[in-house]
């Protein structure tokens, strides 16, 4: 796939000037977060300074990349924006409806059996709309980025929370909500609140069998799960130049475990070595123009304390390699003897089951030759494995490169199963149980980013643990979680004491990459004769219809439901088997709110009807409501909508009649997301107005005619008995958020303004 080397070329021509002025703003030297954020403003040349973790800024991302679960709801939107084209370079991947089970060409085969249509779908409108698609089996949409995309002092952009791992190639690149990248998609800014910046200095060296995989896995011991949150994490010094570019990326894809919006590294020779062997040297040419740009000023990383929030420091040659886990990504345990104490301690099963490598972290043409090294050691040394072997190359590039030089046949000579160029088992497609809720307590250990309970298989009792490639072909081969490599002996099938030395590999092919078909698809140049087909019948694909404006008077509105406590986009829009209904917009609203819990009952999925007094599940009672020209609002409580940037969670609400969602405060994404659908979002100008909602209540909007900005709208609650309560609800709507609801959408309204 050619990639857009002139677009990468007019980034760099404005980037000595708005790094200046950033400089000149900030009255301090940058960080290299800072100078890809101020050369990424929406305005051009940065004019003001940011305050970090406080203001909201408009970006103009450089790229855009699609996965196909989130893909289907993003593109459906996109075509209702009237656009002929993307209005920046944008890609589909196919990664994540491909199961693992029997291997490569019969899984990818079963894939297109069972989901064909969303496939066809997402090639036929990424001709149409200008992007380039990835079809199934090219690949994890993250290792295809930085094989293909990913360039150093670039923004972008993706429906994926590991969108992160382009960090690797010295981007800001950021995981976000399909309603974000559609604006992006229709050419509109992009805001995001300023980052805070944390500082990783990495001194010393990465020797043995630690990897790249150990650094983050340490450092998301240090920081825990959230400790990222709000900012970037820009990793620097000169264990950070002594490391692979794909070493680079498994450390900034891991970032999302950390919470972090994103992480990065400057750009150096390591990044110029992958750039060259990925057919990419004119990149690499032009980024040694501008490279003092594309990377952090000296005076930062000379006193790191002065211009990060947050500096950690890791000598790599002290670092050991790491098991992290079971159930959240943030628990370390030294490989070896400490593992055996901390097992038996808390019960985790020391066997392990299955060994794993692959996932968008860890399946580079490094990791599986440094991995397959063990591997030809098992063999040679005459061990087998004690646990089952499985294996996700991370693109067909990776795939056909390392079997033209004999690593996956070094795999299979050991009895490895290889999946395909896909998620699979990272994200619960694997179908190793045929009853996983009743599945046996287990561990496994794999190379992937996240092992929360029931990820992998959807085995609540599988203890997954995450480590290095290295060290998972180690533990496979030794069947159990306390292995340590560097001191215990395996007893061979002689009869014999034998160890495994350490790892080697290439940090690149050392005949090159090559590739037959590398899976792309690039669309049509005029892709206006494309006919997008969704078959009416399909229940995994809907086209969308424009939602018609709620309009101005909202007046005996019921209640659908008063949500106690915690109310996450999980609990408004379900994932786990609703996944599947992810481009139907009328299936998966049946899942609408089903996790919120009735304030009144304190029973999840069980509201009164006002129509017939009955009890009965959110969505059939809000789908009773629309039927009978009844407008409904929800009401909740702090922080509602906390969670993803779903935007089924604001979408299924709209489109099952929700006319107001008012509540005591709001995760503020969720906020907008309801804003781009249309809706209104309100806050209790007084919190305990919220008691006042009782569960037979009307509501008359008094003064939404006069809807302003700054100026709160009045609600009238009427009780069962007669009585009223006046409540005063506060929103943020501005002018133009006030223009989204009154025209029905904020898509409703760029389709306007294009026609
Ligand atoms: Fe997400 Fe796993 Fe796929 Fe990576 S491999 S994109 S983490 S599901």
């Amino acid at each position: 796939m050619a990639f857009d080397i002139e677009m990468i070329k007019q980034v760099y021509a404005t980037m000595s000037e708005r790094v200046d002025a950033a400089r000149k703003i900030t009255g301090k030297p940058l960080t290299l977060a800072e100078k890809i954020l101020y050369s990424h403003l929406w305005g051009g040349t940065p004019e003001k300074a940011f305050i970090r973790g406080k203001d909201y800024v408009d970006f103009a991302p450089d790229r855009i990349a699609l996965q196909d679960a989130t893909a289907q709801m993003a593109l459906l939107q996109f075509m209702q924006a009237g656009k002929t084209k993307v209005a920046v370079p944008t890609t589909t991947h196919c990664d994540h409806l491909i199961q693992a089970k029997n291997g490569a060409s019969s899984d990818l085969q079963t894939a297109l059996n069972t989901s064909n249509e969303v496939f066809n779908f997402l090639e036929s409108v990424s001709n149409k709309y200008g992007l380039g698609f990835w079809k199934p089996g090219a690949g994890i949409i993250h290792q295809v980025v930085l094989e293909n995309y990913a360039f150093p002092g670039g923004m972008m952009i993706g429906t994926d929370s590991h969108t992160v791992n382009a960090g690797g190639l010295g981007m800001v690149a950021i995981g976000v909500g399909g309603a974000d990248a559609v604006d992006v998609m229709a050419g509109m800014a992009w805001e995001l609140k300023f980052p805070k910046l944390i500082g990783v200095k990495l001194t010393g060296k990465l020797s043995g069998w630690t990897a790249p995989k150990d650094v983050i896995l340490k450092v998301a011991g240090i920081v825990s799960a959230k400790g990222g949150t709000g900012a970037i994490v820009e990793y620097f010094g000169e264990g950070a130049t002594g490391m692979s570019c794909t070493g680079k990326g498994t450390i900034c894809n891991m970032g999302a475990e950390i919470g972090a919006t994103t992480s990065t590294f400057g750009y150096d020779e390591s990044m110029e070595r992958y750039l060259r062997a990925t057919d990419r040297s004119d990149v690499a040419d032009a980024a040694n123009k501008v490279k003092e740009h594309l990377t952090g000023d000296a005076e930062v990383y000379a006193n790191p304390e002065e211009y990060f929030d947050q500096v950690i420091e890791i000598n790599l040659s002290e670092l050991s390699p790491l098991l992290n886990g079971p159930f959240t990504p943030d628990l370390s345990t030294k490989v070896g003897s400490d593992m055996t104490t901390i097992a038996n301690k808390n019960d985790w099963p020391l066997k392990v089951e299955w060994g794993l490598i692959g996932s968008c972290t860890n399946s580079s043409y490094e990791d599986l030759s440094r991995a397959s090294s063990i591997a030809q050691q098992a063999i040679d040394k005459g061990l087998g494995i004690k646990a089952e072997f499985g294996i996700n190359p991370g693109s067909e590039k990776v795939r056909y490169t390392t079997e033209r030089d004999g690593i996956l046949g070094t795999f299979e000579a050991l009895g490895a199963t290889i999946f395909t160029n896909a998620c699979g088992p990272c994200i619960g497609q694997w179908a190793r149980y045929e009853d996983p809720k009743n599945a046996p307590k287990n561990s496994i250990i794999h190379s992937f980013n996240r092992n929360f309970a029931k990820r992998a298989d959807g085995n609540p009792n599988t203890h997954a643990f995450v480590a290095s490639p290295e060290m998972v072909a180690a533990i496979t081969i030794a069947g159990r979680l306390d292995f340590n490599p560097m001191k215990d002996k395996l007893i061979n099938k002689n009869g014999e004491e034998v160890m495994l030395d350490e790892p080697t590999g290439w940090e690149l092919p050392p005949k090159g990459f090559e590739v037959k078909d590398d899976g792309y698809l690039a669309p049509k140049e005029d892709g206006s004769g494309v006919v997008i087909n969704v078959d009416e019948t399909s229940e995994r694909l809907q086209l969308l219809e424009p939602f018609a404006p709620i309009g101005n008077d909202i007046s005996g509105a019921k209640l659908l439901i008063k949500a106690h406590g915690k109310c996450t986009t999980d609990h408004i829009s379900m994932a786990g088997p609703w996944l599947r209904y992810r481009g139907h917009l009328d299936n998966i609203s049946n899942n609408c709110l089903i996790g919120a819990v009735n304030a009144y009952s304190m029973k999840t999925n069980f509201v009164k009807s006002q129509l017939d007094g009955e009890f009965d599940a959110v969505p059939n009672t809000a789908r009773a409501y629309k039927a009978a020209g009844i407008k409904t609002i929800v009401v909740g409580d702090h922080n509602y909508g906390e969670g993803s940037s779903r935007e089924h969670a604001a979408m299924e609400p709209r489109h099952l009649g929700v006319a107001a969602v008012l509540v005591k405060s709001f995760a503020r994404i969720h906020e907008t997301n309801l804003k781009k659908q249309g809706m209104l979002g309100l806050t209790f100008a007084n919190e305990a107005d919220y008691d006042l909602i009782q569960e037979d209540d009307t509501f008359n909007f008094i003064d939404l005619n006069e809807f302003a900005p700054n100026k709160p709208l009045t609600i009238e609650a009427v009780h069962i008995d007669g009585s009223k309560d006046l409540i005063m609800a506060n929103h943020t709507y501005n002018q133009g958020q006030i223009e989204w609801y009154n025209e029905g959408s904020a898509l409703n309204l760029i389709k306007k303004q294009n026609a």
